[in-house]
């Protein structure tokens, strides 16, 4: 009596994908429950309860996308065409803080898992935040996946600390450790955004329950040189060094790594997963694909997050892995299209360290596969010549919309290009809904400066109200005089050589947003050390005590991205460039304490001494009372009041062509 199995698909091209690339034109696949049990004309001895005819068609391994961010499917489309900090910081990090949940999660999982499954894939291996809610939703529509649970060092959407995080990982590992589609697995998020304590601790838990270990590594130049200059190493060896090669490392871009860095990710067993449509849109460069390769490393092809691509199109980036690889070495014969595809599935498998279940059409393997229909008018005529010619008409010619039908683990999930475990017209519902309360958030965080500030600051000092007045000095003889003097007390003294960008808005409603690197300066004028500020003044005039005016309103920020991050985030209508030299005293006059700021201005260039004294008050008498004592403090000091300065230097900047004289 023949074996039975439960589904034969018959004449169809079966290309196997296994090491030796057979390829079978008679013959077919066999499957029974969740596993293939023969391939190619073997497979033509069994008795199937079903068999589907596939004539025309190619059965071939589904794809393997070997790096994403499923749920960020719901992100598509939010914010692009802008630098890689920019985006995370300024919109892709704030929306998730407010956004991510457990259902946002699940939801944008669904959706992602039905683009995957349209376009051939099969197995997946992901990065987020509430993962179980990723490997609920995966399971439910059936797709194999590496579930990677994200642990970084500053508070996520879903975890307040670290510790927090690396629980919550060791929690949802242990939960799903021998699920028959989903391998959980620890991600510390990157080398970058982890302490070498997570890197240890995570590559310890993924030893422990033997599960792989998903990460980014050395995705931007940036990132690689900033470890160099800290750690005095590239991300391969510093990695190795915090003992991360202890597990089953998934490393995704590796666009910066040298021949070193590639024969160490070899020698360790470690996975790559190449991420060509990210790595040009964010231009964080090409990874040396070819290179790995020739060397043996494991390098499988990834989508990256939707938020990155725009799509989740394995047929896409398979294309372009291989022309990347030609363009960049000048030699058309680098990664041919058999190889191609080979890591768009058995590489891609080897890289999640999953391809003793999935990758090839081997029985004993899983029954993850794809049919393919080769004979749209965009993909004739079909030339028998050689019969390897079957690898460049997909890689270069198939699109994800000819893939007919999916299989994984031996269920169909996709019959006839319709989908069978998803809701396509309640997702595209639900979707829409999500999209509509994230534009009303952006949207009222856009209206104004300061809500701008506080989604991408942290920390913020809230308005205040001072005392100050203006003058211009010729000479500063008289003021150090004074100063060195006994009829006031100088507490505290310091100079600076102070940058300034100030940022208006064509709204002027909005305020004005100062950028201010201060370099410390010792008596010689040496740079001792160095600060920057992000301040940003409402300049509402209060009140006046005579030529002493009242202002409200400053909001102060550490500046912790660079000039360009704030300009492009902020995107000003304006820009205004001021760098002086400031001396500046603490001082105690009659009981109150003053501030004294000195200027030489350098950009713009002018003649004499800019002088500023000005006081922090509470109350209106206090602010009559202050402004008495500058008045006199101004006298002491032989100098009269200037208003015009009263908006400080970034009217003069603008005013000046050039020099602008006392
Ligand atoms: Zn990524």
């Amino acid at each position: 009596m023949p074996p039975s199995c439960d589904l034969l698909l018959t004449n169809a091209l079966i290309l196997t994908m296994d090491a030796q690339f057979p390829h079978h034109r008679s013959g077919g696949v066999a499957v029974a429950g969740d596993s293939i049990v023969a391939v190619g004309p073997d497979a033509l001895g069994f008795d199937a309860l079903e068999t589907i005819d596939c004539r025309g068609r190619v059965v071939m391994p589904g794809l393997v996308n070997a790096h994403t961010h499923v749920p960020m499917s719901l992100l598509r489309g939010l914010a692009d065409d802008l630098r890689l900090d920019v985006w995370l910081m300024g919109y892709m990090m704030p929306v998730e803080r407010e956004f991510v949940s457990p259902e946002f999660v699940g939801l944008g999982t669904r959706l992602g898992c039905a683009e995957m499954i349209r376009s051939g894939i099969t197995c997946f291996a992901d990065m987020y935040y509430f993962e179980e809610a990723v490997a609920e939703a995966a399971a439910d529509v059936g797709m194999r996946a590496l579930c990677g649970q994200t642990v970084l060092r500053f508070p996520s959407p879903d975890a307040r600390s670290y510790e927090e995080g690396l629980t919550r990982a060791r929690e949802f590992i242990r939960t799903w450790k021998g699920h028959p589609l989903i391998v959980p697995a620890p991600a510390p998020h990157a080398p970058y955004t982890c302490t070498p304590e997570i890197l240890r601790s995570c590559a310890e838990l993924a030893a422990e329950f033997d599960v792989p270990l998903h990460i980014h590594l050395s995705e931007t130049l940036l990132e690689v040189q900033e470890l160099r200059d800290r750690h005095g190493m590239p991300g391969v060896p510093y990695i190795r060094k915090h003992g991360l090669f202890d597990a089953k490392v998934l490393a995704a871009h590796c666009v910066h790594v040298d021949d070193g860095e590639m024969r160490a990710l070899k020698n360790f067993g470690a996975g790559v997963a190449h991420n060509p449509s990210s790595n040009l849109k964010l231009a964080a460069g090409i990874a040396p694909v070819a290179r790995m390769l020739e060397l043996g490393v494991n390098v499988g092809i990834g989508t990256d997050g939707a938020a990155s691509n725009n799509d989740l199109d394995m047929f896409e980036e398979t294309r372009l892995a291989a022309l990347l690889a030609k363009g960049t070495l000048g030699d058309p014969t680098a990664v041919p299209a058999r190889e191609a595809l080979a890591m768009a599935t058995r590489l891609g498998a080897a890289a999640l360290h999953l391809d003793h279940l999935t990758g090839s059409l081997e029985p004993g393997k899983r029954a993850d596969l794809l049919v393919l229909d080769v004979e749209r008018l965009h993909n004739l005529p079909a030339f028998a010549r050689d019969p390897g010619g079957i690898y460049a008409r997909i890689v270069y010619t198939s699109k994800s919309t000819d893939v007919v039908d999916v299989m994984c683990n031996g269920r169909w999930l996709m019959r006839d290009r319709v989908l069978k475990t998803v809701k396509e017209d309640e997702l595209t519902r639900e979707a829409a809904d999500r999209a509509q309360r994230i534009d009303a958030f952006l949207g009222s965080r856009e209206v104004s400066v300061l809500q701008k500030l506080v989604a991408v600051g942290g920390a913020v000092e809230q308005e205040s109200f001072e005392v100050q007045v203006k003058a211009r000095l010729s000479t500063d003889a008289r003021l150090l005089d004074v100063l060195s003097g006994h009829e006031l007390t100088v507490i505290r003294s310091s100079r600076y050589r102070q940058h300034d960008l100030y940022w208006s808005f064509e709204d002027p409603e909005q305020g004005r947003l100062r950028y201010r690197d201060d370099e410390f300066l010792d008596e010689k004028g040496t740079v001792t050390g160095e600060r920057s500020r992000l301040t940003l003044t409402g300049r509402t005039r209060e009140d006046r005590f005579g030529e002493v005016l009242l202002f409200r309103s400053r909001y102060l920020a550490p500046a912790a991205h660079s000039a360009r991050f704030y300009r492009e985030y902020f995107r000003p209508a304006a820009e205004h460039v001021v760098t002086k030299e400031r001396r500046r005293w603490l001082v105690a006059y009659r009981g109150v304490e003053f501030y004294v700021h000195l200027d030489r201005l350098i950009v713009p260039a002018a003649d004499g001494f800019f002088l500023e004294i000005k006081s922090r008050t509470w109350s209106q008498r206090d602010a009559r009372d202050k402004a008495a004592v500058i008045t006199e403090l101004l006298a002491l000091f032989g100098a009269s009041p200037d208003e015009t300065l009263g908006d400080g230097y970034v009217d003069l900047a603008a005013r000046s062509g050039g020099r602008f004289g006392v």
